[in-house]
């Protein structure tokens, strides 16, 4: 896992200081394990398996400390500034500005097919540690699935989750981080370029963690691939960095819990041989595997949970992904048309909260 500077300094501070340990495991009432995991998923009928993940959602939502975002009436207006747009290859690459909160902006990479006729899938991009908006357009290591993703005819988005600093009074960091992904769920309904029935988000490391977040809490995902993350809790509690924890989290949960709430929902997860025991190695992935997929056969969808172990370390595998995608999301090569089309807000009726959440398995 690529830690960033910071991360690195909190996961020495637990591992070589028992006070802060204790303390930790105070603060988030993780000494009884027998507390542990008390929603844990368990084989049942489809229509109790929606109630189960209804339930979880809101106690996520209350948890995360995004209860007031989700729940409310009022759609927070985008105000979108577009500081450049580049013309390349089979796309124009936009960097923007959008209203997260009332009182927070979030900049954007924004990239729209230059062949548009009628609207496209779309792809919200999401890196790990380190990095930034850009990564997943630039770095080898994610295969620039996102780069490659805008030459193939995806609308991409991609915002930075990477940080550690809380912004806003009252909220909590992965609750900050996720909401920033659903406002980019939000932006892209609200281009009239972008078929809101075919959005799909794809990350590797935190991005992949993120991935699980936002297949998990928000219904309008319909294809999540997790690249580098799928692991067990009592592994992250170990040589990493510590963001993945909130309060409560544990109590209710491990992460192939919050991978079932993805379900019927096309889930693809990814990890590498590489990996070396320390970190997301494949038998510990296929372990939790096996606790994500009941829920796909009490939904009658196995075909939609796939898991794939490539040759690589901690990276994004290119050629299943965009199959993947492709797949659920129906890329469908365009013929050429009158050329791009500005960015511009279409409309936000189709962002209120029930949207987010409600269950129409
Ligand atoms: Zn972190």
């Amino acid at each position: 896992m690529n830690l960033a500077r910071k991360a690195v300094g909190i996961v020495l501070v637990f591992s070589v200081c028992t006070c802060c340990l204790s303390a930790a495991k105070k603060a988030y009432g993780n000494g009884n394990r027998k507390n542990l995991r008390s929603m844990r998923y368990t084989s049942r009928a489809k229509d109790q398996a929606i109630l189960w993940q209804k339930e979880l959602r809101a106690k996520f939502a209350a948890l995360l400390k995004i209860n007031d975002l989700l729940s409310s009436k009022t759609p927070i207006p985008f105000n979108p500034k577009t500081f450049s747009s580049d013309k390349r290859e089979k796309h124009v690459f936009h960097e923007m500005e959008i209203n997260s909160t009332k009182n927070r902006r979030i900049k954007i990479v924004l990239t729209l097919p230059t062949n548009l006729k009628g609207p496209r899938p779309a792809v919200i991009a999401i890196s790990g540690h380190g990095g930034t908006r850009h990564t997943c357009y630039e770095k080898a290591s994610y295969s620039r699935f996102a780069h490659v993703l805008a030459q193939k005819g995806y609308v991409t988005i991609s915002t930075s989750v990477s940080r550690h600093k809380v912004y806003e009074k009252g909220r909590t960091l992965m609750g900050e981080r996720l909401w920033d992904l659903m406002r980019c769920v939000d932006f892209l309904t609200s281009l009239k370029q972008v078929d809101s029935q075919r959005i799909g988000c794809g990350g590797n490391s935190l991005g992949g963690e993120m991935v699980m977040w936002l297949g998990a809490m928000d219904r309008r995902l319909k294809a999540n691939v997790s690249s580098g993350f799928l692991t067990r809790m009592d592994q992250m509690e170990k040589n990493h960095c510590m963001c993945w924890k909130f309060p409560g989290l544990r109590q209710l949960v491990d992460f192939a819990d919050i991978y079932a709430m993805i379900a019927p929902r096309a889930l693809l997860c990814q990890n590498g041989w590489k990996e070396p025991p320390s970190q997301f190695p494949v038998p510990l992935a296929r372990e939790a595997l096996k606790e994500i997929k009941p829920i796909y056969a009490d939904f009658k969808r196995s075909e939609n949970l796939v898991h794939v172990a490539h040759k690589a370390g901690h990276a994004i595998d290119l050629p299943t992904l965009l199959a993947f995608f492709d797949k659920h999301l129906g890329a469908r090569e365009q013929p050429a048309s009158a050329g791009w089309t500005p960015v511009h807000e279409a409309g936000i009726k189709r962002i209120v909260s029930r949207s987010r959440t409600e269950q129409e398995n």
